[in-house]
């Protein structure tokens, strides 16, 4: 088991950890880590790991499989050092421009469906995050230039509010009655979790998240919708951009 230091801290950088064991040459599990598996479509995060007797290997991709993480390595580790740092302290370190992109994007697809859902009761049908861009799939029948137009304007009115984006947990039982916590149309909630956790943008809109996010709204910059596309009936793709930060 992975303590999972992501959910709890997102600006957390650098950690200290122990190596629980090595699945092959090239892949470590850890027994806590700040940097993020791939999952609710946010993309891995990319790191360092610095081993002891100091060797330092790249981390490229990151992947949960329950509360287990593993990562994957740049560089094969030898039989003997995978018998002699099982156990071993690691210093781990965050590849921080890439996440904090990826945290900037986040919180701004979280304006996106809260403005939609809120706006027109849309839900989302899928999404991915990318360092440069993010996307959201709704369950809308109408995009029209007017209806765009609305969603941006609302974006930005909440980017500018510099509202706090705040996280706590809430008992699974407790969590699914409140229904509009809940924004994917389709029923995917991981089954047998004692507590989910929620993401609140105070104020405006709270979602069940296990991503990571900006502490205000205003560290997201001004949204801009760079592209949508028609997927069919009730299917409306949303794609926005980020002003670069100064
Ligand atoms: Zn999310």
């Amino acid at each position: 088991m992975t303590e999972m230091l992501y959910l709890y801290d997102h600006y957390l950088k650098e950690f200290d950890a122990s190596v629980v064991e090595f699945p092959d040459e090239k892949s470590v599990v850890l027994d806590r880590t700040a940097i993020y598996p791939r999952g609710g479509g946010q993309p891995s995060d990319k790191g360092t790991l610095i081993f002891e007797m100091g060797r330092k290997i790249d981390v490229i991709e990151s992947s949960k499989d329950h509360d287990r993480v593993t990562h994957f390595l740049s560089e094969k580790l030898t039989p003997e050092e995978m018998i002699s740092l099982k156990g071993s302290r690691v210093r781990g370190i965050v590849d921080w421009e890439l996440r904090y992109k990826h945290m900037r994007h986040h919180t701004a697809l979280h304006i996106l469906s809260g403005v939609v859902f809120h706006k027109f009761g849309s839900r989302i049908t899928g999404g991915q995050i990318y360092p440069d861009r993010a996307r959201l799939d709704f369950t809308l029948d109408d995009l029209s230039k007017e209806r765009l137009a609305i969603i941006e304007s609302e974006m930005n009115r909440i980017v500018s509010d510099d509202r706090e984006v705040k996280k706590f947990w809430l008992g699974a039982e407790e969590a699914l009655k409140m229904k509009e916590l809940y924004r994917l149309s389709a029923d995917l909630l991981p089954k047998g979790l004692e507590k989910l956790r929620i993401v609140d943008i105070v104020g405006f809109d709270a979602q069940l998240d296990g991503g990571t996010h900006v502490a205000k709204t205003g560290e997201v910059g001004k949204i801009t919708i760079s592209k949508t596309e028609n997927k069919g009936k009730d299917n409306k793709r949303i794609e926005i951009v980020l002003a670069p930060r100064s």
